[in-house]
């Protein structure tokens, strides 16, 4: 039997559990979804399927079933921090976009769950005269997003108010306290394999018409220092550690601020954002100008520049003949260590902690039980 014909065979059991699985806890999956439509960046490559859970339970049981099946998966919130290459991705992506419900304000404290907006949730907060978030108001995403990667912004990060964080363990939902987990910059000590549900933010009590005043302090920033409307995913490299220089400044000093690769632009308003346009964009356009920056930056400063979005490549196509399911090929470069912490405005924020993790790959590498059937 020829590989390919093997790789085949591999898939349709795969699909046939991931039905299965999708009928047992009644949640949606779906087939042809791609990249493209679920990133803010609008590029990438099909999807093989997309599973949407509804509640919390639902999502940990799910994503216990596919571990337990050895079905790769990986998840996704609102793709606004990642770049997926043009291939086909053979892998079941588990969105948290349907983990939505209402949050549940508690005096001081707030109960979300991982799909919920956070700038909404930053705006709810601030209505009821809780503070603590509003700093993060601009930041596109999900709340399970921003506890992945400790989102900030305006000196705040959500790993300082997160006092309890529920997470899919063996089937169930678990809380575990915040203290446990290490909140770095853009990093934190969540591991592979691990799906936030949801949390419970502790913030604090200021008066609803400062907190509105703050946010909008901190809107006007963003507006007047960032692309907006256009398709981004925020900052794409971190600021090199120990530079007085902030990344978008040190490729704008190179004049390379609107250099074009197909469909990719380097932003004229903000240098460290690399933007997407026109139906034909491609990822590898904006992964080509990336690396063009990259070289540019070695070559001209000596400077190894650290990507802040995440790269999901896919190198499992079956024409290649690699069987994903066995290899577990998909390889992932992600938000990695070192740089000292930017807010999306370019400016070099006063270091809280550094990253310590250089490695973060979020793919769930399947074991290989379905393809040594
Ligand atoms: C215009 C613009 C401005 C931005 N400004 C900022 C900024 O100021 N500060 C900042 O920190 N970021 C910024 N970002 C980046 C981005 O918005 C944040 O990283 C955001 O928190 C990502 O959330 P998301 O739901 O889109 O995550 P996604 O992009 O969907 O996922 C990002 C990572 O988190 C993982 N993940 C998502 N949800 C879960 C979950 N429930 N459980 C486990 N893992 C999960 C994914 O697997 C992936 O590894 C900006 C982006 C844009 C487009």
């Amino acid at each position: 039997m020829t590989v390919e014909v093997e790789n085949k065979l591999d898939l349709a059991k795969r699909d046939a559990a991931i039905e299965e699985i999708a009928r047992k806890f009644s949640v949606r999956a779906e087939r042809g979804r791609r990249f493209a439509e679920l990133t803010s960046l609008r590029v990438g490559g099909a999807i093989d399927w997309v599973i949407s859970p509804e509640t919390e339970e639902q999502a940990a049981q799910v994503v216990h079933a596919l571990n337990e099946t050895g079905v790769a998966w990986r998840p996704l919130g609102s793709g606004s921090n990642v770049l997926a290459d043009d291939a086909e991705h053979h892998y079941v992506v588990v969105s948290t976009k349907g983990l939505k419900g209402e949050p549940l304000f508690d005096g001081q404290r707030v109960s979300v769950s991982a799909g919920y907006s956070l700038p909404r949730l930053c705006i709810e907060a601030g209505r009821r005269g809780l503070a603590g978030i509003e700093g993060l108001g601009g930041i596109p995403g999900t709340v399970g997003g921003a506890l992945w990667m400790n989102a900030g912004a305006y000196e705040h990060e959500i790993g300082n108010v997160t006092e309890s964080v529920r997470v899919a363990r063996g089937g169930r939902v678990v809380e575990i306290p915040g203290r446990e987990v290490k909140w770095n910059y853009r990093h934190t000590s969540f591991q592979e394999g691990e799906l936030l549900l949801g949390a419970t933010l502790l913030l604090h009590t200021d008066d609803a018409e400062k907190i509105k005043e703050r946010m909008e302090g901190a809107k006007a920033r963003r507006l007047s220092t960032q692309p907006h409307g256009g398709r981004s995913a925020g900052c794409f490299f971190k600021n090199p550690p120990g530079s007085e220089k902030g990344t978008g400044k040190i490729i704008d000093e190179m004049g390379m601020k609107n250099e074009k690769r197909g469909g990719a632009r380097v932003s004229p308003i903000h240098a460290n954002f690399i933007v997407t346009e026109g139906e034909n964009a491609r990822a590898e356009d904006a992964l080509a100008l990336a690396e063009e920056i990259r070289e540019r930056v070695r070559r001209e400063h000596g400077i190894e520049l650290e990507y802040e979005v995440e790269l999901w490549r896919s190198k499992d196509s079956l024409e290649s003949g690699t069987n994903s399911l066995e290899s577990g090929v998909w390889s992932l470069e992600s938000k990695v260590s070192s740089s000292e912490p930017e807010d999306e405005t370019g400016t070099i924020e006063n270091p809280k902690s550094k990253i310590e993790n250089q490695t973060d790959s979020r793919l769930q590498t399947p074991d290989s039980r379905l393809s040594e059937d």
